[in-house]
Formats: C-alpha cells, structure tokens, sequence
C-alpha cells in the first residue's frame, strides 16, 4: 500500500533543496557562526547569506530577521514582547482571533493570568475577522493586536493588510502568524504592513525545529532567552545552522514557485471538493474563495472524525481531523466551534492539505476512500440512523 500523505498543516517532507543544503552544515562547514577563526567565520557568512534570502522572500531587510527554534516561539517573543512594552506604558489590552493557534492562544491566557484583558473577535461562518471589528475592540489601551494570516485548520485567508492599516493609524503594534501562509501565498512584509510576523521551515518543505521571526526596525524586541550576543542580541543561542539553510533554500524554492505550485495544488483540492459533494449531509467549512491553495477541511454528520481518520490510514491516506496539537485529545476543534459549526459535526470532521508533491491518481484514490468509508461508518453509526429517521435535526 502506498502512502498518500495529505497532513502538509501539520508538517511537510523535506525538499531536495533543502536537505542538499543542510548535509554539508553537520561535517563540512560545522563552525559556529560566533567563533572569530576562519572555520567559524565562513559559516557566520553561510548565517548571513541565508539570512539575506530569507529576509527577500517576504520584503525584509535582513536586519529585520530573526532566527528562532520553531513557529511556537516566534510567536511567544512578539506577543510577549508587545505585551510588556505596552504594560511600561500603561496598556495591557491585547486582541486576537478566536481561532488563533495554541502558540497564540495559550501565550495569551498567560497574559492573562498576568492581568492582561483579552478580546477575541469573531471569526463567523466563513472563518474571518471583520475589520469593522476590530476598529470596534481597539481602546487607548491596547497594546498589541494579533491575527494569523491563514488558519491551520480550515486554510481561510485573513485581511491582514486591511487589519494591519487600522492598527497602523491608532498607533498599536500587529503582528501576525503567517505559518501556514509562508511558502503558500505571497508575503510581503510592507505591502502587508505588519511590525511583526512568525514563519516555521516545517511547513513549506523546509526541516523542523527552526523558524523565524520578522520584527521590524524600530520595533523594540524583548529577550526571553539570555545568553550570548547571537541575532543581534535577541536571541541568545548559538544557531541550528543545519535548519537555517535549509529553511532558506525551502522558502527561497517555495516562493520561486508560488503561482506554479498554487494553480497545480488548489485544481487538486477543488477536484477533492467536487468529488465529495454528492456525499449526503457533507460540508465544507469556511470561506471558499479566501482560502489557501492546498487546505480543506470538511463535516461529514453522524461520524466520529477519529473513526475516519483510522480508516483512512488503513487505506494508505494521512490526513487530520484538524490541527495535529488537538487531535489525539477527544475535544472538538475550538477552530470549529468558533466558526459556529455545531459541537456533533466537529465531531465528524476531516482536513485534507495538499502539497506539491501530491498527484492526481492520489486524489482519485483520496476521493474513492472518503465515499467508502463515510458509508460504512455511517451504516454502523446510531447518530446517522437517528439522522436518517429525521430523530436528530441539524
Ligand atoms: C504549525 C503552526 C505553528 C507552530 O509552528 P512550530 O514550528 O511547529 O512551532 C504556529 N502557528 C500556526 C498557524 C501553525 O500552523
């Protein structure tokens, strides 16, 4: 049997690009970048040099990059760091959306319980936060405003330019988390007009375990990890050389081959939706034109998304029930429940994110398994019976 694998949200393969550029950083040019001899100072160049097409790729200035170990912590620094710069003056309201990654969420409800107020907008059916929204949450007191820009779960598209712009004008600090967007739509940090943005290597064939984060100049950064003078002194460590360059030749490939990838991937997930639409009492959830290229989440009534995603596995298909971090846990995904979808659909949902490595016959085969085994889940389901005699109304 082979293996389809459709989780690219959770995490991706990495490209031959990446992985030719990691091998020479673990025996050949292994220095540290901080070392002042020459096997140290060709590797500081390596450092730069990848820093410099990183900070291309989203309309940076190299100075503007950060390097860190994963999404996660991207995003913990610019919260954080927002968060404390606005409490030495007086401001300790922060806004976000409801279905904000746990990176976001959970560093939020540790402000929290430090005594920041926390507004969450709305995200409605179609997964996105109004604008008007949020130029009615801003108070003289907000600090920080964070929104992602692609949700990790049902692949919708926020306004980030619109929200950005607002912010912008009242003078409060935005950041966003654009994990599940770099790589897969265009970034540009100044078109978009963010202060500050997280990126993750893993989620655009790049390695695990590195990320980056932009902070604008001028935008005061705070320290969460002490150390030595690595990335300006902003981040103490010495650095995953091995992950750096490979998230760069990632994301430089990634960007090179944006349009291409993007027009070959979204004919692949609008196949995927046509061909399970003849599916009974199926949906899929949010907007369906401001969506990433490869992301589609569904609902199918009456079944257990676990029994779906087991069955699927047998049958060779590695997909998600929503964002890798909550599935393993019984509760239903806060994304979904945000977007309104009623707590027994959550139950029975299904992500599928494509990536350029997928095929065609793949999807036929994806198609083909989803028919065969919602049926079968659903000729021992008691709740489709219930739905079938019209017991349970939805
Ligand atoms: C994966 C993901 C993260 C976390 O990135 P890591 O590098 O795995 O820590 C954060 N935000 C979003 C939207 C993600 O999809």
């Amino acid at each position: 049997m082979n293996t389809v694998y459709v989780d690219n949200a959770a995490t991706t393969q990495v490209s031959e690009a990446a992985y030719n550029a990691m091998l020479p950083m673990f025996r050949e040019t292994y220095g540290n970048p901080s070392s002042l001899h020459h096997v140290g100072q060709v590797v500081k160049e390596i450092l730069e040099d990848a820093r410099e097409r990183v900070a291309k790729c989203i309309g940076a200035e190299p100075r503007e990059i950060y390097f860190t170990s994963c999404g996660t912590e991207a995003d913990n620094q610019a919260i954080l760091s927002a968060a404390y710069n606005g409490a030495q003056k007086g401001k300790k309201h922060i806004i976000s959306s409801k279905f904000e990654h746990h990176a976001v969420l959970h560093t939020l409800e540790k402000l929290k319980k430090e005594g920041f107020e926390i507004t969450l907008l709305d995200v409605y059916k179609e997964g996105i936060v109004r604008v008007e929204d949020l130029k009615a949450a801003l108070r003289d007191d907000t600090a920080l405003v964070t929104i992602m820009m692609a949700n990790n779960e049902v692949g919708t598209i926020q306004p980030i330019k619109e929200l950005a712009a607002v912010c912008k004008e009242k003078g409060v600090t935005f950041h966003t988390d654009a994990v599940q967007a770099a790589g897969h739509i265009k970034v540009d940090v100044n078109e978009l007009g963010v202060d500050m943005l997280s990126v993750s290597g893993h989620k655009f064939h790049g390695p695990k375990g590195v990320g980056f984060l932009y902070c604008r100049k001028g935008v005061p950064l705070q320290v969460f990890l002490n150390g030595g003078a690595q990335e300006r002194n902003r981040r103490a460590g010495t650095e995953n050389m091995a992950g750096i360059v490979g998230l760069a030749a990632a994301l430089e490939e990634a960007c090179t081959n944006l349009d291409k990838n993007g027009k070959y991937i979204s004919a692949l997930r609008d196949k995927i939706i046509d061909g399970v639409k003849d599916i009974e009492l199926a949906t899929v959830n949010g907007d369906l034109e401001r969506r990433l290229p490869g992301t589609v989440n569904m609902c199918f009534e009456g079944i257990e998304g676990e029994g779906l995603l087991l069955l699927l596995d047998q049958k060779g298909i590695c997909a998600s029930s929503g964002s890798a971090c909550t599935s393993g846990s019984l509760d239903p995904s806060h994304v979904l429940l945000a977007m309104g979808v009623p707590v027994e659909s959550a139950h029975g949902s299904l992500r599928i994110s494509l990536s350029e490595y997928n095929t065609e016959e793949e999807v036929e085969h994806i198609i083909k398994s989803i028919h065969e085994v919602v049926d079968y889940l659903r000729s021992i389901s008691p709740v489709w019976e219930k739905i079938q005699k019209g017991e349970v109304v939805e």
